[in-house]
């Protein structure tokens, strides 16, 4: 039935057959490391494949140097590497071309740049960017202050009872006076699936642009820019198998065109006088200074290793395993499971226990060798929509499988035993 095989795929990731619950200070080497670790945290952060450490050990130990502005053999090596690292991502998510894909930390950074760089010269008094009520801290703080230092005004699209985005709303919301239409994909907190397209084709009859924060739907499921008509798409290597320090920002090509860069400096220059100074040619223009060489390779090999895999059947395996959880919590009266129903969901489930605090969840689950993530997930004005303060948040990957979900089921059974 799971498409994955979940066997196959857990050699290539020596860390899931830890044992957890020793002393922190000597991972895993702790006399109480007994519980074998079940990782279900990885909307937080996946786990790294061997193909993904070695194209980084390749790297430091073959050719590590810089890029763009080196003649000699190894500088050229990194460059060509780093530069079809674009490429391949640039094909991964059905973008045009390199000129597209711009290297930057993570999802954040991009939505800051994009925000910076359009929003600062482009917002002003009368302008209007929507969100939806359920718009990570990344994408909501961000905007939010770019409106304050221009006038822009913020809305917000209603999140239904069902934890499904209110499309009458949103075609409410959205007229001439939208500029910016910026949306998660995938909802970190209530594993909605945004009609992006929908939004897209709204924002686009209005002459807005739509900005997707994919951080949770790229490493999840095929995501292709031209079938959404992203103008903008955001994502981050370390929740798709990649290292941390890298995320992507796509942008069409004619819209970063016309945009200014975000940072100055180095490597982002044609030339420079001491007056004035232009730009290089995208993506370039916008990754000014030594730019994310290691991690950029090490994210071609993570979207090589996905699409091995083939994200259709990540999609699936997602799907099967959220609905699993889904029907196994449901199971308990106590629990509330928010968002909507298990089998219309990206692959997470957050919940709370009645009357006991994620945190306190947690380190039970903890106690259990099972690792999730309890707080507000950096959806703070969602919880409080919800009218709690955190939940507790079971994500899962191409190396989980249900035998964990069980394990979490019996973990969170035993909470309920314990503060019954
Ligand atoms: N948006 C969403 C939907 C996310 O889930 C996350 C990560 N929790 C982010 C943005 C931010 O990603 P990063 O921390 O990698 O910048």
């Amino acid at each position: 039935q799971y498409p994955i095989d979940v066997d196959a795929i857990r050699e290539d990731f020596p860390i899931l057959d830890r044992q957890v619950g020793g002393d922190i200070e000597t991972p895993g080497e702790g006399p109480d490391d007994t519980r074998p670790l079940v990782y279900l945290d990885n909307a937080a952060t996946s786990q790294t494949p061997k193909p993904v450490v070695e194209s980084i050990v390749d790297y430091y130990y073959g050719y590590n140097s810089n890029v763009h502005r080196g003649i000699h053999h190894l500088s050229q090596e990194a460059s060509v590497a780093y530069e079809a690292a674009h490429d391949r991502v640039a094909e991964f998510i059905g973008a045009e071309g390199r000129e597209e894909i711009v290297f930057t930390k993570n999802t954040t950074e991009a939505l800051n740049l994009v925000a910076y760089a359009w929003g600062l010269a482009e917002l002003g008094p009368g302008d209007t960017v929507v969100l939806t009520e359920m718009e990570h801290h990344a994408s909501l703080v961000t905007w939010q202050q770019i409106a304050k230092k221009t006038g822009a005004s913020v809305e917000y699209i209603r999140v239904d009872d069902d934890g499904r985005l209110d499309m009458e709303h949103a075609a409410e919301l959205i007229d001439d006076s939208t500029a910016m239409v910026s949306s998660v994909h995938v909802s970190n907190t209530l594993g909605t699936v945004v009609p992006v397209s929908d939004l897209a084709d709204l924002a686009h009859e209005h002459d807005a642009y739509v900005f997707v924060d994919g951080a949770q739907s790229v490493p999840t499921r095929p995501v292709d820019v031209g079938e959404i008509d992203a103008d903008f798409l955001a994502f981050s290597g370390h929740k798709m198998l990649g290292p941390t320090g890298i995320g992507v920002l796509y942008g069409k090509e004619h819209i970063l065109e016309a945009m200014q860069p975000y940072l100055y400096g180095g490597e982002m220059i044609r030339s420079v006088t001491y007056e004035d100074s232009t730009w290089e040619d995208l993506p370039w223009k916008f990754e000014a200074g030594t730019p994310v060489i290691a991690q950029g390779i090490a994210l071609h090999a993570a979207v090589d290793y996905l699409d091995e895999i083939g994200m259709d059947r990540v999609q699936e395996h997602e799907e099967l395993l959220a609905e699993y959880a889904y029907d196994r919590l449901s199971e308990f009266d106590d629990v509330e499971i928010y968002g909507p129903p298990g089998d219309d969901r990206g692959g997470l489930v957050a919940f709370n226990l009645d009357g006991v605090h994620a945190h306190d969840l947690s380190s039970i689950l903890n106690d259990h060798g099972v690792a999730i993530r309890a707080g507000d997930h950096c959806t703070q004005p969602l919880h409080d929509k919800l009218g709690v303060a955190a939940s507790t948040r079971a994500s899962f990957y191409v190396y989980n499988e249900k035998s964990e979900i069980d394990a979490l089921v019996d973990a969170v059974d035993d909470a309920r035993q314990l503060f019954a």
